[in-house]
């Protein structure tokens, strides 16, 4: 019996990739290798986002070799195509992500192709990605899209993944039915830049398009959006929130700076004042909305002034939580030439007040929760997912993957992320 661990690191891109890679080993016979069991091969999808990543990367290589003795590792995905000598240099064996849609394929007949150089990202067909809801997650998730060409100043991206390319309109709906059959109570739609969907497609096509199609294609799963660019959240797209009760009123907005100044260097294409015109548009039209944004410190060239700008927008604006990411240097990104990187106390500095700032945000959202009815989808941890991103502690025991309607009725602050407390109606 051949068997197989396939590991991922990074966003949910990679994590369904990794998935769907599993199910297609599974279907030409291979089985997943289980504690205690040895696995012919360990496939490793790679992150590169950020300098951490891609250490962590590299030690998960070295570490799949040490406890699978004998083990073949195949290093793939994003860091792997940024510096594909780190792995070679690990005795893993290599293959660029323009070969990933068919590595079960490859594995199976034995075939990895060796290359000196790997050919560009997207050379290839679009790599598949889907997780079922299952043993591990109970909500589904579907890619997509992939890859992104806006080239912003510290994004490696555009480099390891390639152009934007959609996956097309019947082949999105497909796997949506697939994984509504599945019983699926909700499926998070992700790309790298989800909101180009449709845009590489003939004929020329959109986002709202795909969420509609989606909607009406199965009535089970609930959709919710991995991640949005700000200019990307339409009048559509809300109007499509205002009208869709299955589509989740959360939406994450990237932000990175509030400092026009600091924007412009990352070539953003918005300024402080039109992600904000967003922000509003989307919280003066959707009652119950979660709107969460990431921000990057310590760009080069963010000085305090710059800094004070993004932590007074953020303050102004309702955001309900934030993920503060310090910069990270890739290498080729315009931004790692960039002179005036402010020093590691001050970045460090900087994200925790935005930390700080951030969870008062979500303390505050969180609270206004109470006396709301909620639909949510039951995780793992026993705990309600809502639709607005809220997970609520359950005054039940109930099934992973149901869904269920809870009144908030409290709010449990003594685990480090407040707890709104639910009682299940039905
Ligand atoms: S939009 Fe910018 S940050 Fe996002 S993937 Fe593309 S280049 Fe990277």
């Amino acid at each position: 019996m051949k068997r197989f661990l396939v590991s991922t690191l990074g966003c949910k891109v990679n994590q369904a990739e990794a998935a769907s890679l599993a199910s297609h080993l599974e279907a030409r016979g291979w089985r997943p290798c289980l504690e205690g069991q040895r696995a012919q091969v360990a496939v490793l999808l790679t992150c590169s986002v950020t300098g951490p990543a891609a250490r962590q990367s590299r030690q998960m290589a070295r570490r799949l070799a040490k406890e699978h003795p004998g083990v073949r590792v195949v290093a793939t995905g994003c860091d792997l195509q940024a510096d594909p000598a780190s792995y070679v240099e690990q005795g893993c064996e290599t293959l660029g992500r323009a070969h990933l849609a068919g590595l079960a394929d490859l594995l199976d007949r034995d075939a990895l192709p060796s290359e000196d150089i790997l050919p560009p990202p997207d050379a290839g067909e679009l790599c598949p990605g889907w997780w079922q809801p299952g043993a591990a997650r109970s909500r589904g998730l579907l890619k997509v899209q992939d890859g992104c060409d806006a080239h912003c100043a510290y994004c490696i991206v555009p480099q390891v993944r390639g152009r934007p390319r959609s996956l097309p309109l019947a082949e999105a709906v497909d796997a949506w039915q697939g994984l509504g059959r599945a019983g699926a109570p909700e499926v998070v739609l992700s790309g790298i830049h989800l909101g180009r969907w449709g845009q590489d497609l003939e004929p020329r096509t959109a986002l709202p398009q795909l969420i509609t199609a989606l909607l009406e294609a199965h009535p089970g799963p609930r959709l919710r959006l991995s991640s949005l660019e700000s200019e990307e959240l339409t009048d559509q797209v809300i109007a499509l929130a205002q009208e869709e009760s299955r589509l989740c009123r959360h939406f994450h907005l990237p932000l990175q700076s509030g400092s026009a100044r600091v924007l412009k260097a990352m070539g953003r294409p918005y300024g402080p004042e039109d992600y904000a015109e967003r922000v509003m548009a989307a919280s003066q039209a959707l009652s119950g909305l979660c709107l969460g944004a990431d921000v990057l410190v310590g760009l080069p060239g963010e000085d305090e002034a710059a800094f004070q700008d993004t932590y007074d927008l953020i303050h102004s604006l309702p955001i309900n939580y934030l993920h503060v990411f310090p910069y990270s240097p890739r290498p080729g990104t315009r931004a790692a030439d960039m002179p005036g990187r402010p020093q590691g106390v001050e970045v460090k500095q900087r994200a925790a007040q935005l930390r700080q700032l951030g969870q008062a945000k979500r303390r505050s959202f969180l609270a206004a929760q109470q006396g709301q009815t909620l639909s949510v989808v039951v995780e793992r941890s026993g705990l309600g997912r809502s639709a607005n991103y809220c997970l609520v502690a359950l005054d039940q025991k109930l099934t992973p993957g149901r869904v269920a309607q809870v009144e908030v009725v409290g709010l449990d602050e003594t685990s480090e992320e407040p707890r709104p407390q639910g009682r299940v109606m039905q």
